[in-house]
């Protein structure tokens, strides 16, 4: 789920058959209403949107996320609701 989460913050090719619908729903949702939350881009270049560590690559962003952040990378997404709260 981290894997997949930090692959569409990126912007790379995901497959979604590695998580649920319930899951990539909220995984989608959560990057659009945060999309600073993983990957803060200056000039054009890479950095972790959690430590500021950077410049990454995108495949450089994408193992520092996924080796360094991931529990709380799961977290997050695990406390965000499926569907937004009714005001
Ligand atoms: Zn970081």
């Amino acid at each position: 789920m981290v894997r997949y989460t930090v692959r569409v913050a990126l912007r790379l090719s995901v497959d979604d058959s590695t998580v649920s619908v319930r899951d990539a729903a909220r995984i989608q949702r959560f990057l659009r209403d945060n999309p600073d939350y993983l990957v803060k881009v200056k000039k054009g270049i890479l950095y972790c949107g959690l430590c500021g560590r950077g410049p990454f690559t995108k495949r450089g962003l994408y193992l520092h996320l996924t080796r360094v952040h991931a529990e709380e990378i799961a977290r997050t997404i695990r406390q965000t609701p499926e569907s937004p709260r009714k005001p």
